[in-house]
């Protein structure tokens, strides 16, 4: 690992002063990411903003019936926190889903957005990877892609992205709050992530002074039929093949609302408007999920490897759109799926 200067920041326009005067300069809360960067040698910056001590950790529900939950909040307490459980359970049961206990003990909540990709070639600094060095070319195309994208690829980059709790919060229409130099804005989560295109060295839209405040959740979580089911290669411990998050809002035997988030299939969560557009209305049965995973899946393009994730895709739909009318959500605590 190389020397880095430590600056501690005293309040978040503090945070954002010294990042914009730094180019070089990367926040660090939890670190459960960046530090394995840096000791790969991926990143190397040269100062860390440690901004762990502001007080951006409340989960407090909001004025407008939604929920707003501070950027330093742990993985583990957003998981278990009694109004996340009660409303929105189809995050906590995603983010029960990721990493291990101990590492959601030290995630943080903007943290987990801000992840990078864990394609392999990525982390190894010997092999060309345009999202780490850009225009060097990309190692996974043409080399080992079983756990790269479907969706949304480049000639550029295949990577997927990783989080299991931001296809939950995809699904459920949050919002991120940002303060930068230029003031606070809100970027819906759909716009926060990058496909990576021809610039696959940026994984999000967020601007290089800007730091995340806060997730905000509109009222409707869809606490009654959801489900988040992860397909890996082992069942703890393990980044997605295939997952997704389903979310229903039933009335009389039809689908009236329909939420539908892929991970572990894109270089962002994967949502389709085409794909829910066909669910509402309709019974939900697994003849309505079957269409509406082909209207998802029609673009998918396999590579060498990875050619399994699309029937795999389907089957993932169709199961835990299932799971989510029946009312028996995948639990993460059980391993098997229902
Ligand atoms: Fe790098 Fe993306 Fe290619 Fe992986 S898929 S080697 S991250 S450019």
């Amino acid at each position: 690992m190389n020397n880095f200067d430590y600056a501690r920041a005293a309040d978040v326009a503090d945070a954002v002063r010294l990042k914009a005067g730094s180019a070089d300069s990367r926040f660090i809360a939890g670190g459960t990411n960046l530090l394995d960067l840096m000791k790969y040698h991926v990143e190397q910056p040269r100062r860390l903003i440690d901004i762990s001590r502001l007080p951006l950790n409340a989960v407090e529900e909001t004025n407008s019936g939604g929920v707003r939950i501070g950027a330093l909040v742990p993985n583990s307490t957003l998981a278990y926190h009694p109004v996340i459980e009660r409303r929105y359970p189809l995050l906590s049961s995603a983010i029960l889903a990721g990493a291990s206990a101990q590492l959601r003990n030290m995630a943080s909540t903007g943290g987990n957005l801000l992840q990078r990709t864990r394609c392999a070639y990525f982390y190894d600094v010997a092999t060309p990877c345009n999202k780490r060095a850009p225009g060097t070319g990309c190692s996974a195309i043409d080399g080992l892609n079983r756990n790269h994208a479907i969706l949304g690829t480049s000639a550029a980059c295949i990577a997927t992205y990783p989080s299991d709790m931001c296809v939950a919060l995809a699904a459920l229409d949050a919002t991120v709050h940002v303060a930068g130099a230029q003031g606070e804005r809100v970027i819906a989560l759909a716009d926060f992530h990058r496909l990576p295109g021809d610039r696959p060295d940026l994984d999000n839209t967020l601007r290089a002074d800007e730091l995340i405040v806060a997730i905000e959740l509109p009222p409707q979580g869809f606490a009654a039929h959801h489900s988040y089911l992860k397909i890996r290669d082992r069942l703890s411990y393990a980044f997605a093949l295939v997952s997704v998050a389903a979310a229903l809002d039933l009335d009389g035997g039809r689908i009236r609302d329909v939420r539908l988030a892929l991970g572990g299939v894109a270089h962002k969560p994967w949502r389709n408007e085409a794909a829910e557009s066909t669910l509402r209305g309709q019974t939900p049965d697994r003849d309505a999920f079957g269409r509406a995973a082909d209207i998802l899946l029609h673009d998918a393009k396999a590579y060498a490897h990875n050619a399994f994730k699309i029937p795999l895709a389907r089957r993932a739909i169709v199961r835990t759109l299932t799971q989510a009318a029946n009312g028996t959500p995948q639990v993460q605590s059980i391993k098997s799926i229902r």
